[in-house]
């Protein structure tokens, strides 16, 4: 079998379908989680407006690009956050 391609790593990874908890995370002490392996992001659901939109983004970054640092997820995130929010991008409750 013919080595893959950087290109087809990426794909690989990229598709593969993220799956999204949304649970209260309080002895986590965090407001997202992200667990590579699985593919799986975990968001505290008591999260509202641009703190949803920009977790959402962070552990997304974890999941998409794991091989960013902490400092560079988070700075990216932030980045992505505002610019989303400004488009006025926001979540609808599909509920
Ligand atoms: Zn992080």
């Amino acid at each position: 079998m013919m080595p893959m391609c950087h290109i087809e790593k990426f794909k690989k990874i990229i598709m593969k379908k993220t799956k999204v908890v949304h649970r209260k995370l309080g002895k986590e002490q965090a407001l997202g989680l992200a667990y590579k392996e699985d593919k799986e992001i975990h968001l505290d659901e008591r999260m509202v407006g641009k703190e949803y939109l920009t977790t959402a983004i962070h552990e997304l970054l974890h999941i998409h690009l794991p091989k960013f640092s902490e400092k560079q997820v988070d700075l990216l995130s932030r980045k992505l956050g505002n610019d989303l929010w400004n488009l006025k991008i926001r979540r609808v409750d599909e509920g």
